[in-house]
């Protein structure tokens, strides 16, 4: 990975730009700040254990994952490394006050309103 750059050259250099390149940078870090935050959405849902993901999409500012799941229950047929896990199905993931949030979709893929 690129060597993240110093914060405070950063800064020295942010503190020389003229009135439209700042302009141009904000928008632009609103852009690097949106695609950051979903690939560690990505990254923090993938950690659960006991899922498969089949697939991923993005829609507006939410991941929908398409994943085979294990239930925990014991005895069921899920359980152990080489159980059937349930499913597919999709699970919608985002971010809220920096908490990853996440709710069942359902097999199909729908768009869902967070609340
Ligand atoms: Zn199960």
């Amino acid at each position: 990975m690129a060597k993240r750059p110093n914060i405070d050259k950063l800064r020295t250099a942010l503190g020389q730009l003229t009135l439209a390149q700042a302009k141009q940078l904000h928008a632009e870090l609103g852009e690097i700040v949106r695609s950051l935050e979903q690939q560690s959405v990505e990254l923090e849902s993938t950690k659960a254990k006991g899922r498969e993901i089949i697939e991923t999409q993005h829609i507006d500012e939410q991941l929908y994952q398409l994943e085979l799941v294990r239930c925990g229950k014991v005895g069921c047929k899920c359980a152990g490394d080489n159980g059937d896990l349930h499913g597919p199905y999709w699970y919608a993931y985002w971010r809220e006050n920096g908490k990853l949030k996440s709710r069942y979709v359902g097999k199909r893929l729908q768009r869902i309103e967070r609340r």
